[in-house]
């Protein structure tokens, strides 16, 4: 399996409605939705590029939509142990918050509640088929990556050190945060509490609102573990909403910001080389060199990827549109193995050796 790269292009803005188009999908004559994205060869005019992607969603796509389609499919290998990773990437004002959190109204949720949504409606089909022999938790983790700094957004910003959080590498492979909360929610008014909470620290942490959110990567982390009798199997899935890609030389930058988008410009840069470098084939992947793209983990880890590309179809961005088409038109090439994560049993406490640990002994299920 690779990547599933799928691109979105948002509708003009209120402000917009007499800018001039250039991002189109391309329309087929069968009917069906194009998977091509076309804009202008910004050199000569007369010629278009044409960038194929998985899936293209034009303007008029609603939240429920895209959804239905790019995540509601993965929730059934999310439930079988395959870890889901999904993350939006583009240019800042193109619709990344938009498509991972979105608005408040119902139809206006994004990604992020609609797929916690789905995870409780399964988990209480779960229990309600097994006659509660199995049993689901759901915890939640949530954090920003920001000047290459990791910072729990489940702590009140005093807590924050500024040094941040390390990094650890697991047995199994998988890289995590060392230190990170995690915090248990039992059903959607629980997580709409703990998110808007965390959402507010963000913003109290910061010193630019609108500059900030736009420079930090974000990850919300949800674990799911279930259990019947004593087998215990676990899963996650990430929402992340990246910082901006936009090339942070062409804005007037002051000193502080400037140290901020060389961060974030490393990362996003990083981030592109490993794509370059898998889609390549080749053996070195410089994905130590960012803590984002450590966490990533892009075509390392098992696991299903989504990357969805938010496209504004205006001509002011059309420079760093392109250059994101070019990145995550390569990305689809990258190949992951979509693999269950182990179960894991219980230890029932030892009655005669008398070293009764409690704790949890890992083993392949077959
Ligand atoms: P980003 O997070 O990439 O910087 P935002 O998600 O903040 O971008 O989107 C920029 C603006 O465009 C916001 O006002 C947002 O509400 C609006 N917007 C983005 N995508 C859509 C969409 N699909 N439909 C309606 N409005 C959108
Ligand atoms: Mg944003």
């Amino acid at each position: 399996m690779s990547v599933r790269v799928v691109a979105r292009i948002r509708p003009l803005l209120e402000k917009e409605l007499n800018k001039d188009i250039i991002v189109h999908s391309a329309s087929n004559n069968d009917g069906k939705s194009s998977n091509v994205v076309k804009i202008p060869n910004p050199k000569n005019e007369s010629e278009e590029f044409s960038f194929t992607f998985n899936s293209v969603y034009d303007q008029p796509t609603t939240q429920e939509q895209l959804f239905s389609a790019e995540v509601n499919p993965h929730l059934k290998s999310l439930f079988n142990g395959v870890d889901v990773t999904i993350f939006a990437y583009g240019v800042t004002g193109t619709g990344k918050t938009h498509t991972m959190r979105g608005g408040l109204k119902l139809a206006e949720r994004g990604v992020i509640p609609r797929l916690l949504s789905a995870v409780f409606r399964r988990a209480k089909r779960i229990a309600k088929d097994t006659e509660g022999d199995t049993t689901v938790s759901v915890a939640l983790s949530y954090y920003e990556i920001y000047n290459d700094k990791v910072f729990d957004l489940l702590e009140p910003p005093e807590k924050r050190t500024p040094s941040g959080l390390p990094l650890r590498a697991e047995a199994n492979g998988k890289t995590v945060v060392a230190g990170l909360s995690e915090r248990p929610c039992e059903d959607l008014k629980d997580f709409e509490r703990l998110y808007i909470e965390a959402n507010n620290n963000r913003v109290t942490a910061a010193t630019k609102l609108n500059a900030h959110s736009s420079r930090s990567h974000a990850i919300l982390r949800v674990k799911l573990t279930q259990t019947t009798g004593d087998m215990v199997r676990e899963s996650t899935a990430s929402a992340i909403d990246l910082a901006g890609s936009e090339d942070n030389r062409r804005t007037d930058n002051g000193k502080e910001r400037l140290v901020e988008s060389a961060a974030i410009n490393k990362s996003l840069f990083v981030l592109s080389q490993c794509i370059d470098a898998i889609s390549r084939g080749e053996k070195r992947i410089p994905f130590r060199e960012s803590k984002m793209t450590r966490i990533l983990s892009l075509g390392q880890n098992n696991g299903i990827t989504i990357m969805i590309l938010n496209l504004a179809p205006i001509r002011s961005y059309h420079l760093d549109t392109l250059s994101s088409l070019n990145v995550s038109s390569r990305a689809k090439r990258i190949e992951v193995r979509e693999i269950e994560n182990e179960v894991v049993f219980k230890q029932a406490p030892r009655t005669n050796s008398g070293t009764s640990t409690g704790g949890m002994a890992r083993q392949p299920l077959r």
